[in-house]
């Protein structure tokens, strides 16, 4: 192990437990971590991990060491917290989804980052794919019933995606392939005058999805910066994005 990485795992991250692994599809993985540390979270609904799933192999270059995960669910008095990981991407992320087990040791630190549950609007429309579901179902339960929330989930095939953690699918879900910009477009164009009162979108995972739902927002439609909170997950061209 590096010097780089001895540091990292002793003085930067943060030690977890893995305390159940459970298949949520084909295609996605219920991750719980356990530790005294995640206690001391202050957390934030929208804040995600950055885990150290590389650390100790040597063979792998410094950029494949770290991927981020969302909190899909927290318990900070118990001291354990839930990620949801997809597995299309096939990269180091989806290998450690597939192999981690119950016992196994991880290293992450928290983040909170600014991809986070605002409830400054009366009306919202979230926007994803697999990779960021459990990240909208976190925001979307921070915000609370009261509020309207649309929504264009999508993933080819559909049977791949999971209830959020009270059973429920709250989300409407639409089979499409990835990078599906003028059907999401349209399918915006339909819902946007739905929306009620101070309006807000959230649009996260496929990078394309996410610069052109983003300019479909703003140019075509007219919205204020403010009103559009975007996040990339991964990009095609790259490995791991944070
Ligand atoms: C703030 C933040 C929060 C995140 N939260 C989650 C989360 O809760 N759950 C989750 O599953 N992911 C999440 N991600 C994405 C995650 O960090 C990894 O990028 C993803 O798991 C891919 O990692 P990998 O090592 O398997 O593939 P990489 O080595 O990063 O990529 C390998 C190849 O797969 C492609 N690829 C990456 N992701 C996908 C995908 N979803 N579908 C198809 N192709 C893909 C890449 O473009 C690349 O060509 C988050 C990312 C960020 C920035």
């Amino acid at each position: 192990m590096s010097i780089l990485e001895r540091i990292l795992k002793t003085v930067v991250l943060d030690e977890a437990t893995i305390t159940e692994k459970v298949a949520l599809s084909k295609t996605a993985f219920k991750i719980r971590l356990q530790s005294n540390s995640i206690k001391k979270i202050s957390f934030i609904p929208g804040a995600f991990l950055r885990l150290g799933i590389g650390i100790g192999k040597e063979e792998l270059p410094m950029k494949d060491k770290i991927r981020s995960y969302s909190i899909w669910n927290i318990d900070g008095t118990k001291g354990y917290l839930d990620l949801a990981i997809a597995t299309h991407s096939k990269g180091i992320g989806s290998q450690w989804a597939k192999d981690c087990k119950e016992g196994d040791t991880v290293y992450y630190k928290f983040k909170k980052g600014n991809f986070i549950a605002d409830d400054a609007a009366d009306s919202y429309l979230m926007i994803g794919d697999l990779s960021s579901l459990s990240h909208l179902y976190m925001i979307n339960r921070a915000l609370g019933a009261e509020k309207q929330v649309a929504s264009i989930i999508y993933n080819t095939p559909k049977e791949e995606f999971f209830p959020d953690i009270d059973g429920r699918y709250p989300f409407e879900i639409k089979e499409l392939l990835q990078n599906s910009n003028e059907e999401i477009s349209a399918k915006i164009k339909d819902i946007a005058p739905t929306l009620k009162g101070k309006k807000m979108v959230y649009i996260a995972g496929d990078s394309r999805v996410c610069i052109a739902a983003h300019s479909f927002f703003k140019n075509e439609l007219g919205w204020e910066p403010k009103q559009i909170k975007t996040k990339p997950f991964w990009n095609p061209d790259k490995k791991g994005l944070e």
